[in-house]
């Protein structure tokens, strides 16, 4: 029985015994039943066009030879190249690689970006990499992968595990064989193509769509407090642009521990001086699992997926929830959050800043020209802004939940782009 029917027949969601990749498609399938398409129709734009594993052997520091597995999930090229992150992390195998390249598709569809969805990765722990292996790994990802990636095929960008001197090294071993091509990867370092502005995009992106939210619900930013689990790329700017926005930030987590402070952090002042949450000297201790659950009205999780899951979701406390991370919520989470009245804005809306920024860069690196940070972030806040407002009225119009509401959105254009381009006919 499909999850669907598990769900229906059961009246509640699962997490045990679905995978990720079936997690993904029973939005799929739900926002395909609200816009009447069939089910074998959905199947058929919805199944990933092309998987590519690979072995990295790797001469590791110690003399031994590792051999690790990558991937890379091209999901769809209906609308446009497909595009996604690069992860490197220890929980990286085939079904998580392919959900997170269909979320892909149905992200750069909601945010009406010209591309499709795909995904990359390494099975390894980054930690364990010195920076010489990581180039290795990197540049022999790169190789074995080069016939399939491209400008206008496949879009690599960073990821959990991955950054921007990753993707200078991708870009560098593409053009090895290619020439010229700076636009085969994004979220590269400014002094090599990048675009001023991407680095922050994802948290920027976080923060517009929790503000869009707010105001909705008829409540001022001065009178929220947010936790925010995970210390990377997507919460530090979140946490920066939670502050500027008037937020008080009062949680914060990630590997290393947590620290909640009633007061609020100055988060401008902590990105300068410390990497981890353990080291910032204010506040108090809490794991990081405490900080999921502390009290706070707004809850966002930007680091792993399934963090939020059957184990832990009774105790939520708080009201709104916005996905920075993805698929951070387990289908039974979610359903049972959704139930208790929480608002969740999806992942595939919240962090889509990220994307929306790749594509900025991407189409900069096309143009070879160089837009002020100014602007970027004008289209930024403007774009998402519209995404966030499509949802929204999607769920008034279906009477959903804003997730079911966002897959509404981007299955109708991806299924559209889909029967236009015939073939199926
Ligand atoms: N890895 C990010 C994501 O999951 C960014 C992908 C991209 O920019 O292509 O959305």
């Amino acid at each position: 029985m499909d999850v669907e029917s598990r769900v229906r027949k059961e009246g509640k969601m699962h997490n045990k015994g679905v995978s990720a990749l079936e997690e993904v498609n029973a939005y799929v399938f739900r926002a395909g039943e609200l816009l009447k398409l069939s089910k074998d129709f959905i199947k058929a734009f919805s199944t990933s066009e092309r998987e590519l594993i690979i072995s990295i052997p790797l001469r590791r520091e110690s003399g031994g030879i590792d051999v690790l597995t990558g991937y890379r999930i091209q999901h769809s090229s209906a609308r446009g190249p497909r595009k996604g992150g690069i992860r490197y992390h220890q929980s990286v195998d085939l079904d998580e690689v392919r959900a997170l390249a269909s979320l892909m598709t149905w992200k750069t569809a909601l945010v009406d970006v010209p591309f499709g969805g795909g995904k990359g990765g390494v099975t390894v722990d980054p930690t364990t990499l010195s920076v010489r292996e990581k180039e290795e790994v990197t540049r022999r990802w790169t190789r074995t992968m080069v016939n399939i990636l491209g400008p206008h095929r496949d879009v690599p960008a960073p990821d959990m595990g991955t950054d921007a001197q990753t993707m200078a090294w991708i870009m560098d071993e593409y053009q090895r064989i290619n020439g010229f091509s700076p636009a085969v990867v994004t979220g590269k370092p400014l002094g090599l193509f990048g675009a001023p502005g991407r680095e922050e995009a994802t948290g920027r992106g976080v923060i517009g769509v929790a503000l869009g939210a707010l105001m909705k619900l008829n409540k001022k930013p001065s009178e929220i407090r947010v936790a925010i689990q995970g210390f990377g790329n997507v919460g530090v700017y979140a946490a920066l642009a939670a502050q500027e926005a008037g937020m008080k930030v009062v949680g914060l987590a990630d590997v290393s521990g947590g620290k909640t402070n009633d007061k609020g952090f100055n988060i401008k002042e902590i990105i300068g001086k410390y990497k981890k949450v353990s080291e910032i000297p204010d506040g108090k201790d809490l794991s990081g699992d405490e900080v999921l659950t502390m009290d706070c009205d707004l809850l966002i999780p930007a680091a792993l997926g399934g963090v939020i899951n059957d184990s832990n979701h009774e105790k939520i406390q708080a009201k709104i929830i916005v996905e920075g991370a993805n698929q951070p919520l387990t289908l039974s989470a979610d359903a049972a959050l959704q139930k208790r009245g929480v608002v969740v804005v999806p992942d595939i809306l919240a962090n889509a800043g990220g994307v929306m920024g790749s594509y900025f860069e991407w189409t900069q690196n096309i143009q070879e020209f160089r837009w002020p940070i100014e602007r970027f972030r004008d289209e930024l806040d403007t774009r998402m802004k519209i995404a966030f407002d499509s949802t929204w009225e999607a769920s008034l119009k279906y009477g959903c939940d804003l997730r079911t509401a966002a897959f509404v959105v981007s299955v109708e254009r991806v299924a559209t782009a889909f029967k236009l381009r015939g073939d199926l006919l």
